[in-house]
């Protein structure tokens, strides 16, 4: 289908282009000298010492659960209201997921609720900055400690987010980045390891590399069980080139999703989600009313070339996650309340005003 007003678009400039087509030009078509750029890049960017590009946001957050040696007999409390990937990645690996359910207003796992799910299984806590804003990092931080557990951060979602101070993606003993088209930069695919740990940053490069030392001085031998995850030369350059105005994409999303705000502010059967810290957003969502029928809302801006979507459906109530762990509805009311009533607007940087007013009145004509 050809949208009217897709749900996301990347955003390339021709500045974008040429540092693409320059790789071409170079034998280095992958590990070149652009990914240790970009790496060097988003490390600085988030203010940590580490920065491994791989080929995927779920290829970083699975070395992160094999670098942390989480694996069978294991247990990872998480979040349901995520895409799957946060939780795939340790499921590859053997361990069991343990849900706690979101905070109603930041849709983020509820810190309160996790210490009751803590186990002598429990090896790790595993929360991600959904639609860009920042989970409860202090809280976690101190239930991670007390408990001596690992604390993992998906922040694939909030690149350039801040917390107290501290950029997304620099919290726990490692966080990841992800570079699909339709976060708020892409290099096509690719993800990125932050961490301020040696030892992580280490077996991440090697594991990524089939399993080669850090500093290969034999190119074919192979230390370790490893993978290709590699993020080659031309997505490197495009994530360097991308990420060096990564400024001006969030204030530009910023005024969008201020626009979207006041328009739909009296709006009844829309609510406006709060906003805490400073937020690069990922996505813009609203909160329908209850008794409104968002599939039904969802078709119906089809039809008029708008595409929105239904982030997220959660996690336990996946057909993969109810038939292998015996998630049933009705475990986490809270998230799957939101999985009902969330619904995700067209939102990309270059989004006009006037297709944000075609966007709200026919939102306002749907739910009439
Ligand atoms: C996009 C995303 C990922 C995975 O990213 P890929 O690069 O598509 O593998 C992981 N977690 C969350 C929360 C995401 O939104």
């Amino acid at each position: 289908m050809i949208w009217k007003i897709p749900l996301s678009k990347p955003d390339i400039k021709e500045s974008d282009k040429k540092e693409v087509l320059g790789v071409l030009e170079t034998p280095y078509l992958s590990l070149g000298p652009k990914l240790a750029e970009f790496e060097k890049a988003a490390a600085r960017f988030t203010g940590v010492k580490y920065a491994v590009g791989v080929n995927s946001g779920t290829a970083a957050l699975h070395l992160i659960i094999k670098a942390l040696g989480i694996g069978p007999g294991d247990e990872v409390i998480t979040t349901p209201f995520s895409f799957i990937s946060s939780a795939n990645c340790f499921v590859y690996e053997g361990a069991r997921p343990v849900f706690v359910d979101i905070n109603e207003k930041t849709l983020n796992i509820d810190a309160g609720k996790i210490e009751e799910k803590i186990t002598t299984k429990t090896r790790a806590i595993l929360a991600v900055d959904v639609f860009g804003q920042p989970a409860d990092w202090a809280k976690l931080e101190t239930i991670a400690k007390k408990h001596k557990l690992f604390l993992i951060e998906d922040s694939a979602e909030a690149l350039g987010s801040v917390y107290k101070r501290k950029k997304c993606g620099s919290f726990g003993d490692a966080a990841i980045f992800s570079f699909y088209p339709n976060k708020q930069i892409t290099t096509g695919e690719g993800g990125m390891i932050l961490t301020d740990k040696k030892e992580i940053a280490d077996f991440c490069w090697s594991a990524a590399n089939q399993g080669r030392k850090a500093v290969a001085s034999k190119w074919l031998e192979h230390v370790r069980l490893g993978y290709n995850y590699r993020l080659d030369e031309m997505s490197a350059a495009l994530g360097l080139s991308q990420l060096k105005r990564i400024e001006t994409v969030i204030r530009q999303r910023e005024k969008i999703a201020g626009l979207y705000n006041k328009k739909l502010s009296r709006v009844s059967g829309i609510e406006v989600l709060e906003k805490k810290h400073k937020i690069s957003r990922f996505v813009y969502v609203v909160k329908l009313a209850k008794g409104l029928n968002r599939n039904r809302i969802i078709s119906e801006m089809a039809k008029k070339g708008i595409q929105c979507s239904n982030y997220f459906q959660p996690i336990h109530l996946q057909p993969f996650y109810q038939k292998e762990f015996g998630f049933k509805a009705g475990l986490f009311p809270i998230a799957e309340d939101a999985g009902r009533r969330t619904l995700a607007l067209p939102f990309f940087n270059n989004l006009s005003e006037k297709e944000i007013d075609f966007v709200v009145s026919c939102l306002k004509k749907t739910i009439r």
